[in-house]
């Protein structure tokens, strides 16, 4: 087992981008592990543009970007070890799963910076005919971008958060005709002009209100699905379905190695420095949370780099409150505060699980501290101040959603 003194799994933006603060900071014993066969995390394969605008100044496409980010590590003499995949955390000991066999190791601090993933068929619980042609938005654009495999003709794409769009972008890109998007809430999961662009623009159906009941076909080969909307079943003819959106963190590793699992974030608690209640461990980017912008959890990364040196260097030591929340919250940070850390103004952000009207609270053992009325998109962030509040350590915090 080698002692190492910063480990930081996954090469993606905010994996990447805190090296590069941490190396800058001083640090060399740091070493970036990565299970794929090449860095550059989820952007690799979203071929279209829309990347590094705020970061890098540029307008790049997904793969264009990854390499950029691989290039300044390589450039900054960060050590990343490719296809080795973090298979388990034991008393501070990391497993690692490589091509030359089972390698440990035991870092000062480590930053799980694993991203998320799309849900895929078998989780959501859709009965009907098991198929290769049944894929995620990341499976398609790896088929499209990576592998240039066409894998069906004519597609239905299950949901439509703004990740459902861009499976649209890459199946025009792989010549894949789109037969409508499926959303079973009454309004889609993004911002409503874009419904109208599909349908007008793209001259593709978007029905809302409409429940996915079965997927049909024989011997492994998609034929249909069948729809459940107002009251009617319906078939809709296609070779294949995009299960689209409802991220979730990358976080099965975390939930089996920790106690401290945040069952409305799916992911670790974490204090307003991301760091856990295991104190040498910190999360950053979208392992925190479903989704957001690449550029964001870029940021991230360089903000928990600086927190990592704090612990490494000025030995911070923790005195941590938990914030619970109610089954409205979808996501909130932080779900631990430390007390002996500055408290920002814009103390929570969080997001709703549904499009709702209604009141935000936040309760100080009971009390309501913090109100704040919202119409919430369930796909944006929303921040909640807080006054000037003397907190102590057996204080308890609860944020609830009151729906109009
Ligand atoms: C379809 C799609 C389109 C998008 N379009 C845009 C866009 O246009 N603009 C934009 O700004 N953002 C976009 N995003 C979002 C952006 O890609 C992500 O927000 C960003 O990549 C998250 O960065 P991250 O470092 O947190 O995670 P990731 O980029 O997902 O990186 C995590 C890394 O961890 C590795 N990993 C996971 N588990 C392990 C393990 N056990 N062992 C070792 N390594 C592991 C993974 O292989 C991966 O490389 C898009 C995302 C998707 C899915």
């Amino acid at each position: 087992m080698d002692n190492i003194q910063i480990a930081i799994i996954g090469a993606g933006p905010a994996g990447i981008s805190a090296a590069l603060e941490l190396k800058k900071l001083g640090y060399s014993d740091l070493i970036i592990f990565e299970r794929e066969d090449e860095a550059g995390g989820t952007p690799r394969h979203c071929g279209h543009l829309g990347f590094g605008m705020f970061e890098f100044k540029r307008v790049l496409s997904g793969p264009n970007y990854a390499k950029k980010l691989s290039k300044l590590a390589s450039q900054n003499g960060i050590n990343i070890q490719l296809k080795s995949t973090l298979t388990k955390i034991e008393d501070g000991v990391l497993t690692f799963s490589t091509p030359n066999g089972i390698k440990q190791y035991k870092p000062t601090c480590t930053l799980l910076a694993l991203g998320a993933r799309e849900t895929p068929r078998s989780d959501r619980l859709v009965s009907g005919t098991r198929s290769p042609d049944i894929i995620t938005t990341g499976a398609l654009q790896r088929f499209t971008y990576l592998q240039e495999i066409k894998p069906f003709d004519k597609a239905v794409v299950i949901g439509s958060e703004i990740v459902s769009f861009s499976a649209l972008m890459s199946a025009k890109h792989a010549g894949i005709k789109i037969a409508a998007i499926i959303e079973e809430k009454s309004e889609i999961d993004s911002f409503c002009v874009i419904k109208y662009l599909v349908k007008y623009l793209l001259n593709i159906p978007v029905i809302t209100n409409a429940k996915l009941k079965n997927i049909n076909g024989e011997d492994k080969k998609v034929s249909s699905v069948t729809i459940f909307k107002d009251g009617k079943e319906e078939d809709i003819a296609c070779d294949g379905v995009i299960f689209t959106g409802k991220f979730i963190p990358e976080s099965s590793i975390m939930q089996k190695s920790f106690k401290d699992f945040n069952l409305n974030n799916y992911s670790l608690n974490v204090t307003q420095n991301f760091q856990t209640n295991s104190e040498s461990f910190f999360v950053a980017g979208n392992a925190l949370r479903g989704a957001l912008a690449a550029f964001r959890c870029y940021f991230e990364g360089k903000k928990v780099a600086k927190n990592i040196h704090d612990y490494i260097r000025f030995k911070h030591q923790s005195q941590i409150i938990e914030i619970s929340a109610d089954e409205n919250i979808s996501w909130y940070y932080p779900s631990l505060l430390d007390l002996k850390s500055p408290i920002k103004k814009h103390l929570t952000t969080l997001r709703l699980k549904n499009r709702a009207k209604g009141v935000i609270k936040i309760l100080l053992n009971g009390r309501v501290v913090s109100i704040k009325r919202v119409h919430a998109l369930p796909f944006l962030s929303i921040n909640i101040p807080w006054k000037d509040i003397e907190l102590k350590v057996d204080d308890k915090i609860r944020l609830e959603f009151v729906k109009d």
